[in-house]
């Protein structure tokens, strides 16, 4: 028996607490289980006790003939080409109905052609017919305006899965400005799940930034959450969005009390905002630095604790987003496919158009570059990865940062596990 290379061990209120990121378990050790390890890391056969079982069972201590990092590899390489199923993200339509200063999408007007859905709802059937699930995510620009072609779209795709007796899931990404009460409920009547939406902050500053494009300056605050508060009555989860920067880092508390009052504040996080694509980079002096962002996250999680609601824990990744995952694509309205949500729209980082593709089995087996480059870059690849005791849970971090970087860019993991783990404590 060996000691994890991901224990991350904290000292909290006298107490030793252990955290594993492999498995991410966490439990406050007594002193049989501090000298377990303490033999086992002074190289001492342990006998099989219940106690020790208890700690293999956690992850903190490891059979010799398991590689922790081997295994690791082997679960990302599955979650990476594993055919588990299908994953579009689908813009209906580039146009917007807001002009945010940060967006990172070139603004473009026109809406999926018939002939191109089409071609979305053959990729899919082709899938489910070999018994892979479908999973949509609808976005933009702003989706909702061409609620035609996401009710056309869902009604054949929901066909087909049920034909094929395979699962359907959707979810939107939405302003949130249109979800009126029909369109809930078409939502709803397509089995729309979840709707992710996005504050910017309190009432005046949300106002000021996530403008409407018509220039007529009518506020959007209260009608968006008078939105969320109806797709949410209707069953439809709400996802809220909390971008945060350096101004609305400075008024989280008030908003995050707001949304409590409202009923909303199990249904926040925090979105990180960062200037770095090619439309959005003059708004990067506002933006935070990763290690600024993860401490506000953990103020955020205090602030619930503080109003009884459950803070965040660290997750298990296999992959660290779907540009990772082979079966998954961003596909703009004319048929443009993409890895990367941040290199949607730009042509050079184009991997295919599903509107040309005749073989989708060929277009997987030939990727081209910026396929290839989604594929082929691995956290594994980099010593600092593969000596980090965070990997399990950051998976090596954004790609999209990380080829530019040259490097994997680090999760916020890094700079605050160790006040996750006191919160875990302080929850319980
Ligand atoms: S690579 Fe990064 S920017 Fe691109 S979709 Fe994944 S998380 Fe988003
Ligand atoms: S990106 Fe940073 S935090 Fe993540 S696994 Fe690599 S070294 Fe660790």
């Amino acid at each position: 028996m060996k000691e994890s290379k991901y224990n991350v061990c904290v000292e909290h209120n006298g107490q030793h607490l252990m955290f594993n990121s492999r498995t991410t378990a966490t439990a406050a050790l007594d002193k049989p289980a501090r000298d377990i390890l303490d033999a086992v890391r002074q190289g001492a056969e342990v006998e099989e006790t219940e106690l020790v079982k208890a700690m293999e069972k956690a992850g903190f201590l490891v059979d010799d003939f398991i590689n922790e990092l081997q295994q690791l590899e082997v679960r990302y390489n599955l979650g990476r080409y594993e055919k588990s199923g299908l994953d579009l993200i689908v813009a209906p339509t580039m146009a917007c109905n807001f002009s945010c200063p940060y967006c990172y999408e070139s603004a473009k007007s026109g809406i999926m052609s018939v002939e191109i859905q089409d071609k979305i709802i053959s990729m899919a059937e082709d899938f489910a017919r070999s018994g892979q699930k479908i999973k949509i995510t609808w976005f933009g620009g702003e989706p909702l305006l061409a609620k035609e072609v996401i009710y056309r779209t869902s009604e054949r795709l929901i066909e087909i899965c049920e034909k094929n007796k395979v699962e359907y899931e959707a979810t939107i990404i939405t302003n949130g400005y249109l979800l009126d009460e029909a369109t809930v409920r078409k939502l709803k009547e397509y089995r729309v799940s979840e709707a992710q939406i996005t504050l910017d902050g309190l009432p005046a500053t949300h106002n000021q930034k996530r403008r409407l494009k018509n220039n007529t300056g009518d506020p959007t605050f209260d009608q968006i959450v008078e939105n969320i508060i109806l797709a949410k009555k209707h069953g439809i989860a709400p996802a809220i969005r909390i971008n945060i920067d350096k101004q609305t880092q400075t008024e989280l508390k008030q908003l995050v009390e707001l949304m409590i009052e409202k009923g909303l504040g199990e249904d926040l996080y925090l979105g990180y905002l960062e200037g770095n694509t090619d439309s959005c980079k003059g708004y990067a002096a506002n933006c935070l630095s990763h290690e600024e962002f993860a401490k506000t996250y953990v103020d955020y999680e205090k602030l619930l604790l503080a109003k009884n609601l459950k803070p965040g824990y660290p997750l298990l990744h296999h992959t660290y987003c779907g540009a990772d995952y082979l079966y998954s694509y961003v596909i703009e309205p004319n048929g443009n496919m993409y890895k990367c949500w941040n290199e949607v729209g730009i042509d050079k980082y184009r991997i295919g158009n599903i509107g040309t593709c005749e073989d989708y089995e060929q277009f997987i087996r030939n990727p081209n570059v910026n396929y290839a480059k989604f594929l082929t870059w691995s956290p594994f690849n980099f010593e600092k990865c593969r000596e980090c005791s965070f990997l399990p849970i950051c998976t090596g971090g954004c790609q999209y940062n990380g080829q530019r970087a040259g490097e994997p860019v680090c999760d916020r993991w890094k700079y605050v596990l160790g006040d996750y783990i006191k919160l875990t404590c302080d929850a319980s």
